[in-house]
């Protein structure tokens, strides 16, 4: 075992390592440090760690799973840490009662029956939801994801489920790809993303864009990335 000490001192060098790389990449395409959030992907850990990356200045916390994220967030209430949670993986619909109340932001939200079941259980509550609509746009249909050619009708759908604040774009790469087919891809969410942008002016701000993970986010902020989803990098030296 690890010492709490011993590993909270290497989150702490891990956090400030990737806050440092997403600034170099900021300023490698001319853009603000402060316009890309760092997701912190808690998966791969325990609840302690990923406090201790809440500790060391980490504000937004992403998982992919609704379970672990239940017992994440009671295991830091009763710690009295409060991160924003990012739900960043598929949301089943018999998890939405139990997830939504813990949730500042959706990624994932792919379906017609995803959404107007959320928007359900938004308007008992008298609530609304941040959400990113997650796109495909590998040539993989298993994918996860609306197909490019399904958004501009999934988007006007939305605006009859005003509980629903749309406020982006998600999308995935290809597992393996090549760096420029990655950059290929990152770059048509970006387009799709001022496509709709331009389609629905006023109506929507799809200002934000959650794309780039730990192998890939410094060619992701060069396409526009506001959010990227870092795991792996952040846990480094970690045992869990
Ligand atoms: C696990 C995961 C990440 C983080 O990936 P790393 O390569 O570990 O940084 C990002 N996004 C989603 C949707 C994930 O499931």
């Amino acid at each position: 075992m690890q010492s709490s000490e011993t590993t909270a001192r290497q989150i702490l060098a891990n956090w400030l390592q990737v806050q440092n790389d997403v600034c170099d990449a900021c300023q490698a395409c001319g853009r603000e440090p402060n316009s890309v959030q760092i997701v912190g992907v808690s998966k791969y850990v325990d609840p302690p760690f990923a406090a201790q990356l809440v500790q060391a200045g980490c504000e937004i916390l992403g998982e992919n799973r609704p379970q672990h994220l239940w017992t994440a967030a009671e295991h830091f209430q009763a710690e009295g840490v409060k991160p924003k949670w990012h739900m960043i993986g598929h949301l089943q619909r018999n998890k939405i009662r139990r997830t939504l109340p813990l949730l500042d932001c959706l990624h994932s939200l792919d379906s017609q029956r995803l959404a107007e079941a959320i928007h359900e259980e938004l308007d008992a509550h008298d609530s609304h939801l941040r959400v990113l609509v997650e796109v495909n746009v590998t040539s993989d249909a298993h994918k996860t994801g609306l197909a490019e050619t399904d958004l501009e009708a999934f988007l006007q759908s939305l605006a009859k489920l005003p509980r629903l604040q749309v406020c982006g774009l998600m999308a995935m790469t290809t597992l393996g790809a090549s760096s420029d087919e990655t950059r290929r891809e990152f770059d048509s969410v970006r387009q799709l993303r001022d496509q709709m942008q331009d389609a629905f002016g006023e109506q929507l701000d799809l200002s934000e864009l959650s794309m780039g993970m730990s192998g890939d986010f410094p060619v992701a902020i060069a396409a526009g990335a506001t959010l990227v989803r870092v795991g792996t990098r952040l846990w480094h030296g970690v045992r869990d």
